[in-house]
């Protein structure tokens, strides 16, 4: 199959509402659209990323008065938070509406429910036939692709078309909470930050990264995730490293260590999320293989970096 590598957002949106799988680019990283109307689309997306067939997708929308078309219920909390968060780096899991296919849903009676806020992403969405589901357009297990040309890495062959945006603003998936129980929870943390949604819903509980793969209440997270080839090391900024190879790299906000080959010290909390993703691919590209990244700790942002570390170091 010929990808199709456009900058038309009307011609990509004529590809997905023929029953096309179309990645295009949102503020979180990009995603992996197929219209949830489309049947074989939504087959051919899992073909695609190599994704389980259990592990259920995020269905985009363009405005929030579309959240009825696809989930039959919001709670009051729900109802505030999409008050303040949508349109947003944030996902609501909801009971589904029955137009929601179990493909999409994985068989679960819940619906993951998102509204970018991405110009480029509100645009095609608005042109949509239907609501979008739209997992990261990487293939499964790899780092989330941030720009157009991780896009094209991993799946150049594989998908109709690629709406070539610009790199991800954020770099890091979606926050998801749980508002489908008696108690919200935090299932993903992301740029959404605790802090913030319980300035809003203070009841908002979480859940340890460790128990996710006991019971995975986030399907998705029990399985390998965001994983360079290279191996990582975590590493806090009090700590001493003792082991150096010479084909070693870092990231992190402190000083590398002496004799990596490759490092990129961010400035800011958000600069480490954005670029996190991108500098593990580049790692591979370059034949990495030994990672030192920085975690850094659990407030705020940092919360979400801590996440996507842990899992790709294979930690939960
Ligand atoms: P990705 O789109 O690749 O960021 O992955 C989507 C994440 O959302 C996965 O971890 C899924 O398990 C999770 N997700 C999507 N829908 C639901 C749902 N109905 N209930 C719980 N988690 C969900
Ligand atoms: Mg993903």
């Amino acid at each position: 199959m010929q990808t199709k590598l456009t900058d038309s957002v009307e011609e990509a949106a004529v590809i997905l509402n023929s029953g096309g799988v179309v990645a295009f680019p949102t503020e979180t990283v990009y995603g992996l659209g197929a219209a949830i109307c489309h049947p074989e689309a939504l087959l051919q997306l899992f073909r695609a990323k190599g994704r389980p067939a259990d592990n259920p997708l995020i269905v985009h929308l363009y405005r929030i008065g579309q959240v009825a078309e696809v989930a039959c219920e919001v709670s009051v909390q729900a109802a505030k938070l999409i008050e303040h968060y949508f349109p947003g780096p944030l996902t609501l899991v909801l009971k589904k509406n029955p137009s929601v296919p179990y493909s999409v849903t994985a068989g679960l009676e819940t619906v993951g429910v998102r509204c970018p806020a991405n110009p480029v992403a509100r645009e095609f969405l608005r042109l949509a036939c239907c609501p979008v589901a739209a997992p990261s357009a990487n293939r499964s297990g790899l780092p989330s692709a941030t720009s157009w040309e991780a896009v094209m890495e991993d799946l150049d062959g594989k998908i109709d078309c690629l709406l070539r945006g610009t790199p991800s603003a954020i770099g890091l998936e979606s926050t998801i909470v749980d508002c489908s129980g008696v108690k919200p929870v935090l299932l993903r943390a992301g740029a959404i930050t605790l802090e913030q949604l319980r300035t809003v819903v203070p009841e908002i509980t979480t859940i340890a990264v460790t128990e996710t793969k006991v019971r995975p209440k986030c399907p998705g997270l029990k399985y390998p995730h965001y994983a360079p080839k290279a191996s990582i090391i975590l590493c806090t900024e009090v700590e001493k490293i003792t082991q150096k190879e010479s084909a070693a790299a870092y990231i992190g906000i402190s000083e590398p260590p002496e004799g990596v080959s490759l490092q990129k010290v961010c400035s800011t909390l958000e600069e480490y999320g954005r670029e996190l993703f991108g500098f593990f691919r580049l790692c591979d590209a370059k034949n990495i293989g030994l990672i030192y990244c920085e975690l850094p700790s659990e407030e705020g942002f940092g919360r979400a970096i801590r996440d996507r570390l842990m899992r790709a170091a294979g930690f939960a």
